[in-house]
């Protein structure tokens, strides 16, 4: 447990000048010694804690137990209390799926099989394969809800960074050997998941994939 000022509170509307904070409890999740992560990793030589790096322990969320708020640099006690949970979605389904792999979990994992039916290649065969699978499932999947949510791939703003995350896909699919407008078949993969609960337009979604590739750069 520590004690965390600021942060969540700061800037919301309404609050201008005044932050909100209390002492802080992360939740980790252990995946245990048996899948010797730490004696695989770097700090192999050093004592494993829930902070190392070398994925035994993964931060599933965090409560701030706000009771203090800052005023010109002043600390005073709130006359209300309340709890903020914070906590990651894919990282919550790792833990449930006691895989530390967030890729393997059912948001992503279609994903990557389509990728390796795309590319004819393995994921977790070798480090730049997996990364570069990793790469395009993720930057495709924000892509899709980007383009869905009505962004086009341009020069500014919103526009900037959906072309540049479709431009990073494009580069680990050509290291993958795959071929041309990939993304518009996985945006189609995307949608079984996601539509249920969040319908894209998957025809939008083509054209523009297939407008950028023709001006790609
Ligand atoms: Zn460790």
């Amino acid at each position: 447990m520590r004690k965390k000022i600021g942060g969540r509170g700061q800037g919301c509307a309404g609050h201008a000048g005044r932050e909100l904070g209390g002492p802080d409890s992360e939740m980790f999740w252990d995946f245990g010694a048996g899948l010797k992560l730490h004696e695989n990793s770097q700090w192999a030589n050093e004592p494993c804690h829930v902070n190392c790096d070398c994925g035994r322990f993964l931060e599933i969320g965090n409560n701030v137990f706000m009771e203090y708020v800052k005023r010109a640099g002043k600390i005073e006690k709130m006359a209300t209390h309340n709890v903020d949970f914070g906590g990651g979605l894919e990282r919550m389904a790792a833990a449930t799926i006691n895989d530390p792999d967030a890729f393997k979990i059912d948001l992503f994992w279609p994903i990557i099989e389509k990728i390796e039916q795309l590319s004819k290649k393995k994921y977790g065969k070798d480090r730049k394969t997996t990364t570069a699978m990793r790469v395009i499932a993720d930057h495709a999947r924000s892509v899709t809800f980007l383009i869905g949510d009505g962004v086009v791939p341009s020069n500014k703003d919103r526009g900037y960074f959906c072309r540049r995350l479709i431009r990073r896909a494009v580069v680990k699919a050509q290291e993958l050997g795959i071929g041309d407008n990939f993304l518009a078949g996985i945006a189609g993969k995307i949608s079984d998941i996601y539509g249920g609960v969040c319908p894209l337009p998957v025809q939008t979604i083509n054209r523009s994939w297939k407008r950028k590739k023709q001006n790609s750069g």
